[in-house]
């Protein structure tokens, strides 16, 4: 449930790391996870995902999310933008957007205008960059702000079932999904793999050496997420 919190004075959102990617990447989140940013047509929303569920073994998080979705997009972007000037050019590899939560599904012109110079800030900084959204709605407005603003960066779309995944990659939409088809993670990992074969798409290698218990394969090493060609399924684990 979203609720209202005071925000301390002083109190500034902060770029978070990201232990998935490699050293040196940050994330970059907007809200808390489950709450009023993250739209109730996402199946992992009632399901609870991975993002509610680290939240609620770490409180702090859910915090800071709530801390920058009530303080607003602007302010937030522009204590991210604050943070990112003062790096130089192509020194963080790997960007993450809405590790926990997401962003707004909707923007006045001012949220546009202060979204869109994080976006560019972050393609100056970043080498490579994952921005993945729950909906149709939110991939459009923010992939036709980094089009306005003539950057690369793809705005992924998490489908919400096999045939709308298979319909985004007819339409050359870049897609994932989370793959649940099996009885445990390593039977689902074999579906994935099946489907991967069948879509000629890949499985995240990450997820796939989690559950292989093989050596850890981390964003950055692996860039799949940021190129608009590619396609991701990901096996719940
Ligand atoms: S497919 Fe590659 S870039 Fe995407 S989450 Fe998995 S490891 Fe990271």
């Amino acid at each position: 449930m979203t609720t209202t919190i005071e925000i301390p004075k002083n109190w500034r959102a902060s770029l978070g790391s990201f232990s998935k990617a490699i050293d040196g990447s940050v994330s970059l989140n907007f809200s808390e996870s489950g709450g009023s940013n993250c739209d109730n047509s996402c199946k992992m929303k009632a399901k609870g995902c991975y993002a509610i569920h680290t939240e609620k073994m770490k409180p702090s998080v859910a915090t800071s999310g709530e801390r920058k979705r009530v303080q607003g997009v602007v302010q937030t972007c522009l204590d991210y933008i604050n943070q990112l000037e003062r790096l130089r050019d192509n020194t963080i590899p790997w960007i993450r957007f809405s590790t926990f939560g997401s962003v707004q599904d909707t923007l006045t012109q001012t949220q546009k205008a202060v979204f869109t110079k994080l976006l560019i800030e972050c393609d100056r900084v970043g080498e490579h960059i994952h921005f993945p959204v729950e909906t149709e709605k939110k991939r459009k407005l923010y992939q036709s702000l980094c089009d306005a603003a003539g950057l690369q960066i793809v705005v992924r779309i998490s489908a919400q079932t096999l045939t709308k995944y298979k319909r985004y990659l007819k339409q050359g939409i870049a897609a994932s999904i989370v793959f649940s088809t099996g009885d445990n993670k390593k039977q689902r990992l074999v579906n994935a793999e099946i489907f991967a074969h069948e879509t000629k798409t890949i499985v995240c290698p990450a997820v796939k050496s989690t559950i292989l218990k093989q050596d850890k394969v981390k964003c950055g090493d692996c860039i799949a997420c940021s190129v608009p060609s590619l396609n991701i399924i990901y096996p719940q684990h």
